[in-house]
């Protein structure tokens, strides 16, 4: 059997084998770290529609690269267009050594250089459909290509402020990509200057090189650029492995986990791991993140930190500098769980420290009330915000609802600050001692003004009852015309909370309900992609300045209708906005409170100014 070789596909064989090694070794090792229990759910799925769904985003996402394009075209074009046409090229390549060779088997080196090995088409059917096919897809590349060398030299064209920092091994397959499609170019221009085999784009060319060279020398100048090709693409599949382009296959393999029922991790092993590798570092998220966009504080966005934990990096900083707030999961085109990813970590940088709770007294079955309407957990911020428990009072009053007021002396707390900390042992025995009390209450409704709480009592308390946000509460209230509201001519710009909107998914309970008493303008950043305060608890590194320009910022942007109020569901976002909002910032159960036909007026500027922050 006759085997097309020739001592430069070398290179890029033992390249590909080298690639091809070291991805099967890690995958395998970061499979085994999927628990078990999770790889059953897997298999399980494996025969099911899922598969079909999650073949169908691997197209989407991994070649067509739809997110991307949605949030910035002209990235999402780049990354479409190299990923697509590169694959093209290899199928269509593929499928045309396969017309062209007498062999039944290729070798893999076949499609890649087959214009040297067989440069005369006559006796392939469809020749002339794949000499087009291959110019128009290697000109895609090569756009696609000019596109990437531009963004990384002038991102401002691409709507970008910051590119990520490249690793030694980032560079050196970034800059044998960026050299691939050239060499490509020209080692198939000279093989058309040689042959006269070429198509609309290396044809031309090649008449060009005809113009000024021997025929020798188009010769040695062909076959000196196969090997330059064989080279370079030896040099990314090598750098591969070890540098962001390994996002390309684990993107898939992440993709296949969540369809076939596999969505989070709780250590930095199993799936996490294939997160952190399928980060390509677009830089996203360092944009959308305010800390950089507001508090110029740009490298400890998610394309950062998972970059620290991927190269064992100090971390720590880039760990703890963030607001949890989530709009970076929001806009991550790879959908990766970052704010589950730094709990994990905090958790890891915590695990020697203890906190106990066991001073706390245990609730006994005897001291259980008498059953209430509903009990209301005001929350530790809204106490820093007194008027929003006020207010609450007053709406309870309004629609003859009893309630017990278990936290009324503000001594218990739902835990969250803990977990966020990555103090997660001594959350869980706080979480108890605040079970025990909310269910001495005996009730079957949990009322809370803070997204935080809220969040915390869904996700990780185990209370057996129903539990609402006071914008829910509100909004049923007035479905069943418990309570009445005045309906002015308001302007009205509302603010999702981190915690409730992203966090619960909870956007249209405030809306409905404002909508009852004023007119509300829609604006750019809501719902998923609303800002954040600045005031989170998550972070205790960033400085109270930097908080006061996100705040600023957040402020100026809600206001940029100049509406008549800005309504929150939190008293966080509340007290950190406040200061920058004219007295036009209010919480939902104050303007509602305002609003009741017997209502009184919440002085709701009155508070104390919360120094949240490390100076
Ligand atoms: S975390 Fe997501 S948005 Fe950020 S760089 Fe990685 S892939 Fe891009
Ligand atoms: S969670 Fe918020 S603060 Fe943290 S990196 Fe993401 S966008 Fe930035």
């Amino acid at each position: 059997m006759e085997m097309n070789f020739d001592p430069f596909v070398l290179p890029f064989f033992l390249g590909l084998l080298v690639m091809g090694v070291i991805l099967i070794w890690k995958y395998i090792v970061w499979l085994e770290t999927i628990p078990v229990s999770d790889r059953r759910v897997m298999f399980r799925n494996i025969f099911t529609v899922r598969s079909l769904r999650a073949f169908k985003e691997a197209i989407m996402e991994g070649l067509l690269h739809r997110r991307i394009f949605k949030i910035n075209p002209l990235l999402g074009y780049m990354h479409a267009s190299l990923a697509t046409g590169w694959f093209l090229l290899i199928v269509m390549g593929s499928i045309e050594s396969k017309f062209g060779q007498k062999d039944v088997f290729n070798m893999p080196w076949d499609p890649i250089f087959f214009n040297f090995f067989e440069p005369v088409k006559h006796g392939i059917e469809y020749g002339k459909f794949f000499v087009f096919m291959m110019d128009f897809l290697l000109l895609v590349v090569l756009l696609s290509v000019t596109f990437a060398i531009i963004k990384r030299f002038y991102s401002r064209l691409f709507g970008m402020k910051k590119t990520t920092k490249l690793m030694i091994a980032d560079q050196f397959a970034l800059y044998s990509l960026w050299m691939i499609f050239p060499a490509r170019l020209f080692a198939e221009s000279l093989n058309a200057a040689h042959y006269s085999n070429g198509g609309f784009m290396t044809q031309p060319i090649g008449n060009f090189f005809n113009s000024f060279m021997s025929a020798g020398q188009v010769i040695n100048a062909e076959y000196t650029m196969w090997w330059v090709y064989s080279i370079m693409l030896a040099a990314f599949f090598v750098a591969m492995p070890f540098s962001r382009y390994m996002h390309i296959l684990t993107e898939i393999f992440l993709i296949a986990f969540r369809h076939l029922g596999i969505k989070s991790a709780n250590n930095l092993q199993g799936y996490t791991r294939f997160e952190i590798n399928a980060c390509s570092r677009c830089g996203i998220c360092i944009d959308k993140c305010q800390l950089s966009s507001a508090a110029g504080i740009s490298n400890v966005q998610p394309a950062y930190f998972i970059q620290g934990i991927r190269y064992n990096l100090p971390f720590e900083d880039r760990a703890y500098n963030c607001l949890m707030c989530g709009r970076c999961n929001t806009y991550c085109p790879v959908k990766i769980d970052v704010t589950n990813i730094r709990t994990i970590t905090r958790k890891l940088a915590n695990e020697t420290v203890s906190f106990r709770y066991d001073y706390l007294p245990e609730i006994k079955k005897d001291e259980l009330a008498e059953v209430t309407n509903v009990v209301y957990f005001a929350g530790c911020m809204s106490h820093l915000t007194p008027s929003i428990p006020q207010a609450m009072i007053s709406i309870f009053n309004e629609a003859g609802i009893t309630f017990d007021f278990v936290d009324k002396d503000g001594s218990i707390c739902c835990g969250r600050p803990l977990m966020q900390s990555g103090l997660t042992d001594a959350a869980a025995d706080l979480r108890e001692k605040t079970s025990q009390m909310i269910r001495s209450k005996n009730s079957m409704i949990l009322v809370t003004s803070c997204p935080i709480c809220y969040k915390t009592f869904k996700d990780d308390f185990n209370l057996k009852m129903h539990v609402v946000h006071h914008t829910e509460l509100i909004k049923i209230l007035i479905e069943s015309k418990r309570i009445k509201l005045r309906k002015e001519d308001l302007s009205i710009v509302y603010h999702d909370p981190c915690e409730l909107g992203r966090g619960c998914g909870e956007y249209d309970n405030a809306r409905m309900v404002l909508k009852q008493i004023g007119n509300v303008v829609s604006i750019d950043q809501e719902k998923e992609k609303a800002l954040c305060c600045g005031g989170s608890i998550s972070n205790l590194k960033v400085s109270y300045d930097k908080r006061e320009l996100m705040a600023a910022d957040a402020v100026k942007q809600l206001s940029a209708n100049n509406p008549d109020v800005i309504v929150t569901a939190c008293p966080l976002c509340k007290k950190t906005m406040s200061k920058h909002a004219d007295g036009k910032m209010k919480d939902i159960a104050e303007v509602i409170a305002e609003s009741l036909g017997a209502g009184k007026q919440i002085d709701s500027q009155k508070e104390e100014v919360l120094f949240l922050s490390v100076k």
